[in-house]
C-alpha cells in the first residue's frame, strides 16, 4: 500500500484524538447529537443506501434492505438515545467497614475511550458499520470506520454521507481494499471493533496486539439447529427457511446445519422444502431473493456441494418454480440440502455463508449436544421443540455466543440483549449497555477522607501491634 494512505489514516486518527482530548468532558447533548445525525444520515438516505447494497450484491430485495439496514441500525440509535442517560450513570461501591463510616467513597465512571475503528464486512454493510457506532457515540466517543471492499458502491456512498453530516474529527469512513483494512488494523486505537470471518479476525487481533489495542471480534461459525423430537417439524421447517434464505444464507447468524432424531429426517427436510416454496415461488427473477454477493464467492459454495457430493452425500436442490440455474448467469442459488453428509465435506468444516444446508441425524440428543461440542463454539444455536427438560438440556450442555429457540436468529434484534461470540465465534459484545460498557471505560475512583486512614489501619511504619491487628482483621 502506498505510504501516503498509511499516512492519511494516522494524520486521521491523530486528529480524532487530538478533537476528543481537546474537548472533553464529551456532554450527553454532544453524544446525542452525534446519534440523531447519525440515524439522519441513514434514514434521509435509506433509498440510495438500499439502492446502492442491491448494485454491489447483483440483486438485493430493497425491501429486506430497508429491514435490515435501514430500519434495523435507526432502532438502535432510538435504543440507544433512550437508555444512554441510564447506562452513563456513575455507580456507587461500597467501601470497606468502618471505611464509610470515616468518610471514603468509591464510585465507577463509564468514561469514553477515546477514538474507536470499525472495520465491517459486506453482508450487512450499513448496519455493521453504523450499527456498533451507535453504542460508539453513547458512550462519548469518536469513530473511523472502514467497510467492505466487496460492497463497494455503499461503502462510498458511506463515506460521502458522512463527510455530509460530521467532521473528519468525529466520524470519517476510509474505503480501501485488504491493505487498508490491514494497515487500519494496525492503528494505535483506542479499542478496535471487528466483524468479519474467524480467519481475518486472527489477523486483526495480531495486528492490535502489536499496540496493545482492545478489541471486540464479531466473527462466524457454523450455527447449529437442534430438532428436538416434540419440534413441529413444518412450522420449524417455514421458520429455518425464512432464516436461511433472507440474503441467500449470507448472515452470520443464519442456520448453518441442522440435527434432527434419525427417524423424523425427512419430516425435516420436507418443512424446510415447502418452507421455501410458500415463500418464493419462483428464485431467478424474484426480486425478493438475494444474489451470491461476488463471483468468487458463487464459485465457493458451488464447490462445497461438489465436494459434498462427491465424497457420498445426497443433494437435494429446493427449486420450487423448477427453474434451470446452469446458464443463469447471475449468481441465484437454490436452497441445497445434503443428506449423509460427513466430517471429511468441506461443508462440514467451514461456514457455509450461503443456501446450502447439511443435515444430520441423531439417535438420541445427547449425541446432538456432543457434536456440537466436539466442534468450535458458534455464533448462535437453535433448538426447536417443546420439551422443556430436553430444552434446558441442551442450553445447559453447550455454549454458543447467544441462542434462539423455536426460531432462528431473532435474538440478535433483542435490543435488550447482547450481541457476541463466543472462542472462535468471537469475543466481547455489543447493544444493549454491554456495548455502552464495551465502548467506555470502567474507571475506578475514591475518595479518601481527611482522617489518616494509613495510620488508623496500620498501614503506617513504624510497625507494631496496630499493623498485627490489622492483619489479622483482614484475614479474619
Ligand atoms: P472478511 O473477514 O473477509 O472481511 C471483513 C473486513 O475485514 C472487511 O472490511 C475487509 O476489508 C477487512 N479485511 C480483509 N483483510 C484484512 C486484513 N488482513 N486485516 C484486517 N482487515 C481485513 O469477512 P466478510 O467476508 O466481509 O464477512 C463474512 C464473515 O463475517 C462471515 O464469517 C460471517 O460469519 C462474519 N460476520 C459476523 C458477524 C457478527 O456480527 N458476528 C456479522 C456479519 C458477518
Amino acid at each position: 500500500m502506498a505510504d501516503d494512505r498509511r499516512d492519511e489514516l494516522e494524520a486521521l486518527l491523530r486528529r480524532q484524538r487530538d478533537a476528543f482530548t481537546a474537548s472533553r468532558p464529551e456532554t450527553m447533548g454532544m453524544r446525542k447529537d452525534r446519534i440523531k445525525r447519525a440515524m439522519a444520515l441513514i434514514k434521509d438516505h435509506g433509498e440510495s443506501l438500499c439502492k446502492a447494497m442491491s448494485a454491489d450484491f447483483g440483486n438485493r430485495a430493497m425491501e429486506q434492505s430497508m429491514l435490515t439496514d435501514i430500519a434495523a441500525t435507526v432502532g438502535a440509535g432510538r435504543h440507544a438515545l433512550k437508555h444512554m442517560d441510564k447506562w452513563a450513570k456513575r455507580e456507587r461501591r461500597s467501601v470497606q467497614f468502618p471505611l464509610g463510616l470515616l468518610g471514603a467513597k468509591a464510585e465507577l465512571r463509564y468514561e469514553p475511550k477515546g477514538v474507536i475503528g470499525i472495520l465491517s464486512p459486506w453482508n450487512f454493510p450499513v448496519q455493521l458499520a453504523f450499527g456498533p457506532l451507535m453504542q460508539v457515540f453513547a458512550a462519548g466517543n469518536r469513530a473511523m470506520i472502514k467497510p467492505s471492499e466487496f460492497t463497494e458502491r455503499t461503502s462510498l456512498l458511506m463515506a460521502e454521507l458522512a463527510e455530509e453530516y460530521f467532521t473528519p474529527d468525529e466520524l470519517a469512513v476510509v474505503t480501501g481494499g485488504p491493505e487498508v483494512a490491514a494497515a487500519f488494523s494496525s492503528l494505535p486505537f483506542d479499542h478496535l471493533v471487528f466483524t468479519g470471518s474467524t480467519a481475518t479476525g486472527r489477523r486483526v487481533m495480531q495486528a492490535a496486539a502489536e499496540n496493545l489495542v482492545p478489541v471486540t471480534l464479531e466473527l462466524g461459525g457454523k450455527s447449529p439447529v437442534i430438532m428436538g423430537r416434540s419440534a413441529d417439524f413444518a412450522k420449524a421447517g417455514e421458520r429455518i427457511a425464512l432464516g436461511k434464505m433472507m440474503n441467500a444464507g449470507q448472515i452470520c447468524l443464519a442456520p448453518d446445519y441442522m440435527i434432527v432424531p434419525e427417524d423424523k429426517e425427512d419430516e425435516a427436510v420436507a418443512g424446510v422444502s415447502e418452507g421455501v416454496s410458500a415463500m418464493y415461488q419462483t428464485l431467478l427473477e424474484n426480486d425478493d431473493y438475494a444474489s451470491i454477493v461476488s463471483d468468487r464467492h458463487f464459485e465457493r459454495l458451488q464447490s462445497l456441494v461438489a465436494d459434498a457430493r462427491d465424497k457420498g452425500a445426497e443433494v437435494i436442490e429446493v427449486n420450487p418454480g423448477n427453474e434451470d440455474f446452469s446458464n443463469a448467469n447471475q449468481r441465484k442459488m437454490p436452497l441445497t440440502i445434503l443428506k449423509n453428509v460427513t466430517e471429511d465435506m468441506t461443508a462440514m468444516q467451514e461456514e457455509i455463508f450461503g443456501p446450502v444446508l447439511p443435515v444430520k441425524t441423531y439417535k438420541a440428543v445427547d449425541q446432538a449436544v456432543d457434536y456440537v461440542n466436539e466442534h468450535d463454539r458458534p455464533l448462535g444455536l437453535y433448538y426447536f421443540g417443546h420439551d422443556s427438560d430436553e430444552q434446558e438440556r441442551v442450553l445447559t450442555r453447550t455454549i454458543s455466543g447467544g441462542v434462539t429457540t423455536n426460531d432462528v436468529i431473532f435474538h440478535v434484534s433483542m435490543e435488550d440483549l447482547p450481541f457476541g461470540g463466543v472462542g472462535p465465534s468471537g469475543m466481547g459484545a455489543y447493544h444493549a449497555i454491554e456495548g455502552f460498557r464495551e465502548f467506555s471505560h470502567a474507571r475506578a475512583v475514591y475518595h479518601q477522607p481527611k482522617i489518616d486512614i494509613a495510620k488508623l489501619g496500620g498501614f503506617k511504619p513504624p510497625y507494631g501491634k496496630a499493623t498485627e491487628k490489622a492483619a489479622a482483621q483482614m484475614m479474619k
